[in-house]
């Protein structure tokens, strides 16, 4: 396979990243990276300290370079979790920025700092095998403890190519970028992602709606990856500040992922902006596997159709495989393709549960629509709710509630019931805490909007929802039975 950043087998002055006031050209970056990854070479793993700087960009450009897996993780990862993935991954160095201070638990490896600076030289080669391991990336934890990911070159140049053709993403693209840097969404299509195009990454440090606005428009970004949480507070400001409606105007490509983007959010965007948020959908295991194409009108609530290369069906809990594109037809969602993992990590037993055949079972499930496009309706373990002898998926109970004026967070969820199988429960905050809507008034809001069997039968008040640092609601986490 060739190269996965031609941009730096022939580096320029072009910017590659910027953050805050650390910046670096292509050939910045070459140096860098390629100096690094001389220092790196013959390691087994590298852990990288993820934070969200330059000098984790450079890192994971150099163990890619090196053809050292990196393992990134999250500078918040509490004492436990670090534990099981350092067990788990068994780096033989930590990559670190200068002056970090590592937790008890990544103390005692070798410690490597990273510079943003490097002599001029030969840059390494990168490996040609293209099913060598390039990444281990930890799932995000919301159904169980993270799994290893193991990623290869081929996998991620695939999603990352198929992604450039659906967004006609180019060298001239200024990505606006705010998330974290050891997931997939943040890394590997916010980093690597315009690495490979050649274009410019510019990391905020932190999301702020005004900083993001403010960047995209004035200061030249063309694009914005987030998630959904990140496009909540945008509405918000938007909505107060008029003045940032404009700043934006210069973006051609707002992106949302990782979780599902309510359709009141989507809305309240487009009435602010006149642009839709283009939703895609993607896991750890999978890299990317659908997405809405820009341009092809506002599709609040559905994830697109599959992009080059991704081969997609649903299947019912018998294992038939669905053919109706009726909006209607639930099952869960498989795909296979070039972009799927290699397998997790020191877990063959689940690596193999998790395929039907060269099918991944994504454990989401999903209806498509009669264009073909991918409707989610919620995780198999999580979201589907049996009642009454109808399956009910949580996704669309939650937007509905969120059209509430009274109403600005909520999941709902299954909890066993003597009389229906499982009954519904919506865990509300509400918008003004001193005014809460009554719990009879959201269940005919939830009725009429969808159905009378979708009417949630309890209604329960949070501050604020359990979510984990992508903005993901964290159900296991919701206060059992209470
Ligand atoms: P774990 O596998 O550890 O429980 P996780 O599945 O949240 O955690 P990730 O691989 O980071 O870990 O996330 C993939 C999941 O995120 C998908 O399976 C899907 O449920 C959800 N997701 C991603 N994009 C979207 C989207 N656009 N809409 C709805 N859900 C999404
Ligand atoms: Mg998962």
């Amino acid at each position: 396979m060739s190269a996965l950043f031609p941009a730096l087998a022939a580096p320029s002055a072009r910017p590659a990243l910027r953050f805050g006031t650390d910046t670096l050209t292509y050939e910045e970056l070459a140096r860098a990276a390629g100096s690094l990854a001389a220092r790196i070479g013959g390691a087994g793993r590298v852990a990288v300290r993820a934070t969200p700087t330059a000098h984790t960009a450079v890192a994971v450009v150099a163990a890619l370079m090196a053809g050292v897996p990196a393992v990134p993780l999250n500078p918040r990862t509490g004492e436990r979790e670090l534990a099981h993935i350092l067990g788990d991954s068994e780096p033989a160095v930590v990559l670190a920025g200068p002056g970090d201070e590592l937790p008890a638990g990544l103390a005692g490896l070798p410690r490597i700092d990273v510079a943003l600076t490097g002599p001029a030289g030969p840059l390494p080669v990168e490996p040609a095998d293209p099913e060598s391991p390039a990444l281990i990336v930890y799932t995000s934890g919301t159904t169980g403890p993270p799994k290893g990911v193991v990623l290869s070159r081929r996998a991620i140049g695939a999603s990352l190519d198929a992604l450039a053709d659906a967004w006609s993403w180019t060298a001239d693209d200024v990505l606006v970028h705010a998330l974290p840097l050891f997931h997939v969404h943040g890394l590997i299509l916010g980093i690597l992602g315009p690495l490979r195009r050649g274009g410019e990454v510019r990391h905020l440090g932190a999301f702020s709606a005004e900083g993001v606005a403010r960047e995209l428009g004035a200061g030249g970004g063309t694009m914005l990856f987030g998630v959904p949480t990140m496009y909540h507070r945008l509405a918000d400001a938007l909505a107060d500040e008029p003045a940032l409606v404009a700043a934006m105007a210069g973006a051609r490509l707002l992106v949302s992922g990782s979780a599902a983007l309510p359709v009141h959010d989507h809305e309240r965007i487009t009435a602010a902006t006149g642009r839709t948020v283009v939703e895609r959908y993607g896991m750890t295991e999978t890299l990317m596997n659908t997405s809405v194409r820009p341009g092809a009108g506002p599709r609040p609530g559905t994830v697109g159709t599959p992009l080059a290369g991704v081969d997609l069906r649903l299947v019912d809990e018998d294992g038939s495989v669905l053919k109706e594109l009726d909006g209607e037809t639930v099952g869960e969602v498989q795909v296979r393709g070039p972009k799927l993992f290699s397998g997790y990590l020191n877990r063959p037993e689940a690596t193999a549960e998790a395929f039907d055949g060269d099918w991944f079972r994504t454990g989401d499930m999903a209806v498509r629509e009669a264009d073909g496009a991918v409707r989610l309706v919620g995780r198999k373990a999580t979201d589907l709710i049996k009642s009454g002898g109808y399956k009910i998926g949580a996704g669309e109970i939650e937007n509905a509630l969120l059209d509430h004026p009274g109403i600005r967070e909520a999941a709902v969820t299954g909890e066993p019931d003597p009389d229906l199988g499982e009954r519904i429960v919506a865990w509300v905050v509400p918008s003004d805490a001193s005014a809460p809507p009554a719990a009879a008034e959201l269940a005919d809001h939830v009725a009429r909007l969808l159905a009378p069997h979708k009417r949630p039968r309890t209604v329960r008040y949070l501050d604020a929802l359990p979510r984990n640092d992508m903005g993901k609601v964290l159900k296991k986490a919701l206060p059992a039975g209470s």
